[in-house]
């Protein structure tokens, strides 16, 4: 017993340590191979500081900064039936599902919150990558609905961040159907004459790209960001031809009359808040006077010591 106890476990616990410290604290930018300090990076939004390479941020980072104080209130989104069509790849639907849930720490591959953005009041809706790859089944389907109505009942703007590999085949057909019912949903917004912005972010393809992605009364794109139906390797070998540089990236399509801008990640929350109340009729925001997402810390005094208490 003394040789595992002292010599074995001390061994394994400093193999799992030794690795676990650099993974956790800091990342290597994918595109420039910069070590980042993970403090430094999450401050710039999953943004690299060396080369403004865009990273993926989770649909919580992201409310959190671009809500005031990064306090919003997630909305519920009605649940749909689970596995429908008992769908079995490598691994069993349900078992998928339960790995991603676990990986994210969310429920789903969509994130619908209401608050105020610069004081003014919003409706987003964000997908996330990360889960399944972002793709759009029922649930999404059901979150769109729902973003949409609670922007209609509250006369608010909707915002949604897409980002998706396209359709979820799990659901085969049943995620198909999510194309037509989004587009009534955003038409919901339209008749009530309400904005619908699109921020498209690295990738958003497939399905998505061919639905709500593209419906934006305005259509702005993350730098870089892959937006397309077909992906250009899928395209290259169909039409047997050299693409241009840069294909299918937001800035190309920008150039090609396909997006209305281009906006840095760290420059974003401005960029909607200088929007939303252009549309909704607002006053202008004055710069410097708008609430920051993430408020100073605040000094908390210490807690007075037991029994001097009251
Ligand atoms: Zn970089």
């Amino acid at each position: 017993m003394n040789w595992i106890t002292n010599y074995v476990r001390p061994r394994i616990n400093s193999i799992f340590s030794r690795r676990e410290v650099p993974e956790n604290l800091w990342s290597k930018c994918t595109e420039c191979g910069t070590m980042l300090f993970h403090r430094e990076l999450s401050d710039n939004l999953n943004v690299c500081t060396s080369c403004g390479h865009h990273m993926a941020i989770s649909p919580r980072d992201r409310f959190a900064a671009l809500f005031d104080g990064g306090v919003f209130v997630q909305v519920k989104v009605p649940e749909p039936l689970a596995d429908p069509l008992h769908f079995r790849d490598q691994k069993r639907y349900p078992d998928r599902m339960k790995a991603a849930q676990r990986d994210t720490g969310e429920a789903e591959a969509m994130l619908v919150a209401e608050g105020e953005m610069g004081q003014t009041p919003i409706v987003a809706a964000a997908q996330d990558f990360s889960f399944m790859g972002g793709s759009m089944g029922m649930y999404v389907g059901n979150a769109i609905i729902a973003a949409a109505e609670r922007a209609v009942k509250l006369k608010r703007p909707l915002i949604l961040f897409s980002a998706a590999g396209g359709a979820r085949m799990q659901e085969g057909i049943l995620s198909l159907m999510q194309m037509p019912r989004t587009t009534v949903a955003v038409q919901m917004l339209k008749e009530a004459g309400l904005p619908y912005i699109v921020v498209l972010t690295h990738p958003t393809t497939g399905g998505v790209t061919a639905s709500y992605a593209m419906l934006g009364d305005v259509q702005i794109a993350e730098p870089n960001a892959l937006i397309c139906f077909a992906g250009p390797r899928v395209i290259e070998q169909t039409i047997r031809e050299k693409l241009p540089e840069g294909f299918q990236r937001a800035e190309y399509l920008l150039d090609h009359g396909m997006l209305d801008r281009v906006v840095k990640r760290t420059d974003m929350r401005d960029e909607l808040i200088t929007i939303t109340r252009m549309l909704m009729g607002m006053t202008p925001a004055v710069k410097g006077s708008l609430p920051r997402p993430d408020p100073e810390p605040v000094a908390v005094p210490a807690p007075a010591p037991e029994g001097k208490a009251e």
